[in-house]
């Protein structure tokens, strides 16, 4: 028989397979012999009270042998002779879902990305954290993968019901991820696991007769009469298809730029901006689990936090336990970053985001304090993080040191005499962060320390650094689509997707919005 039981149980009995076995022998009024086996089929940390409980779902096998975790397997089609192809620009997690489900449905994807294959990627990134040289196609945002590779792998989302998100998950699985991701409440993968998991999903595109090209950059788009004709490359190429999906990312400007020029409709889009902050691990974990060491059964805690500080909306964001700080700007003379963790998230640091929203008003008033003069157009949010990014790049020194201040002087309007050891290999250098930032976001960020210090024992401290700057958030521009086809409403072979559209915010809503856009693609055309 099998049955399904919810246990409440100590972080070290819940780490302790023969002590979860006791419990439901417990729960079901059995011997514990009578327990062949479990699953677990959800897991979750309840820390709010001083005893920290995991709450875990669990299916038993109770006088039956136990069978394996029921594993969906998708299946993909050979594409090599497909009547029709789609041509998917960038490799990121929105661009790699959608050339999977079209291979589900038959449809060839010719995946085209302007940056190199993961493992090439690899020495980029290290030239960049070692040398501080940015190589503009191959960084933290652009390559296979796109920036989920390299990414702290995260998988969860607030807009679960955008998409198919337990496919996305079962697909992170398939293609090697742990099981975990299945049934955590907040599962992670880890940027030492995603690469392998990347390169798993290339393999499948190309042994089923679809493509996958780099350094292969769109650089111009031929349209006539509603439609698109071509894509052209930087490398001279002209590429043609049946239909195009655009999953750039927040980070390509170029193409925004393009869009613009080309006068393809395209909106300016509100983001978030601010600083990333890293504290000691330990003090994190004394907060949030009550303790003043944390028990070996517990991960590395995180937090999210939210406030509004006049008016304004003050939130973390992508807050990695254990984790580093990352360099992730895309070309030389700015500055972002950004974070990650290994799977073990076994690092000293815990580092999170902590942006303000951004208007457009916001901007036009940037602008004008700075008396610089700027068009008002769907780029102006575009140029206002830019501004701020090249601001935090000189503040810095150059060579992607970081300008940085401790959490309280920051908060006092003090400069640092010195800064805390912390993870941005690159390395920081002390400035007074209201140079760098707009006003209203260092002061909203002044408030935010404040009041999450009040909720959180220990948050508000000098021990905690903050660094700037957390500016690719989200992307700063709209590309619109119809409601009814998701094309654009100006070429009906257009699709707009992922993160750079405008319609995902992290890994597994860009995922889902490719999928979505190929499912829209192949329903038209049955
Ligand atoms: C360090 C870091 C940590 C992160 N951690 C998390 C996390 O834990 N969880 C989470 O959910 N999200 C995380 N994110 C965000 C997440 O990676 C993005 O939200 C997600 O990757 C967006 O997917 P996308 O496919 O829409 O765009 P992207 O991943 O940005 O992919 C776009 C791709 O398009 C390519 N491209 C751009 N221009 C062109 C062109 N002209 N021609 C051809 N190709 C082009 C790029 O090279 C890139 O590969 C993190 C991001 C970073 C940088």
């Amino acid at each position: 028989m099998q049955k399904e039981f919810t246990l409440r149980l100590k972080p070290q009995e819940a780490a302790s397979p023969e002590t979860i076995q006791s419990y439901i022998a417990q729960t079901a009024g059995c011997p514990p012999e009578d327990v062949h086996g479990f699953l677990i089929m959800k897991q979750s940390i309840d820390a709010r009270s001083k005893q920290v409980w995991i709450n875990l779902g669990v299916r038993a096998f109770i006088q039956e042998p136990p069978v394996q975790r029921n594993r969906i397997s998708y299946t993909f089609k050979d594409v090599q002779h497909a009547s029709k192809s789609v041509i998917i620009v960038g490799a990121g997690p929105a661009g790699l879902f959608a050339a999977l489900q079209l291979l589900e449905l038959g449809i060839k994807p010719i995946v085209i990305e302007r940056g190199k294959d993961v493992k090439s990627r690899r020495r980029d990134l290290a030239k960049l954290n070692r040398e501080g040289i940015v190589n503009p196609e191959s960084n933290y945002c652009f390559g296979e993968g796109g920036a989920g590779t390299y990414s702290d792998g995260k998988l969860y989302t607030r807009s679960s019901k955008r998409g198919n998100m337990d496919k996305v998950l079962q697909l992170f699985y398939q293609f090697g991820a742990d099981e975990t991701v299945l049934y955590q409440s907040h599962p992670h993968i880890g940027t030492n696991k995603l690469p392998h998991i990347i390169t798993a999903m290339r393999q499948q595109i190309l042994d089923c007769g679809g493509e996958l090209h780099f350094n292969k950059k769109l650089t111009d788009i031929v349209h006539s009469n509603g439609k698109i004709n071509a894509v052209r490359t930087a490398d001279g190429d002209t590429l043609k298809a049946d239909a195009y999906i655009l999953a750039t990312g927040h980070s390509a400007r170029d193409i925004f730029v393009l869009l613009n020029r080309q006068q393809i409709l395209i909106e300016s889009k509100p983001f978030a901006l601010g600083v990333r902050i890293e504290h000691p691990q330990e003090i994190i974990d004394a907060a949030q689990y009550h303790c003043s060491v944390r028990e070996a059964a517990l991960p590395p805690a995180s937090y999210s936090l939210v406030e509004q500080v006049n008016g304004r909306g003050v939130f973390s964001f992508c807050m990695c336990p254990g984790g580093i700080i990352a360099p992730a700007a895309t070309d030389p003379g700015e500055l972002v970053v950004n974070g990650w963790s290994p799977s073990k998230r076994n690092n000293p640091y815990a580092n999170s985001g902590m942006v303000v929203q951004v208007s457009e008003a916001d901007a036009v008033q940037y602008f004008k304090q700075q008396k610089q003069s700027v068009q008002a157009d769907a780029l102006l949010l575009m140029h206002f993080q830019q501004a701020i990014e090249q601001k935090a790049f000189q503040a810095g020194g150059g060579k992607f040191v970081a300008p940085a201040q401790r959490m309280g002087d920051f908060s006092n309007n003090r400069g640092s005499a010195s800064l805390p050891d912390c993870s941005y290999l690159p390395g920081l250098a002390t400035a007074s962060l209201n140079e760098v930032l707009p006003d209203f976001v260092y002061k909203s960020l002044q408030g935010g320390f404040r009041s999450f210090g009040k909720k959180m024992r220990g948050y508000f401290t000098n021990e905690a650094v903050v660094v700037a700057t957390e500016s690719r958030t989200s992307s700063p521009v709209r590309i619109p689509r119809l409601p009814n086809t998701l094309a654009h409403p100006q070429l009906s072979n257009l699709y707009p997707c992922g993160e750079g559209a405008g319609y995902a915010g992290g890994i597994v809503s860009a995922a889902m919005d490719g999928q979505k856009l190929a499912l829209m693609i192949h329903q038209q055309w049955i």
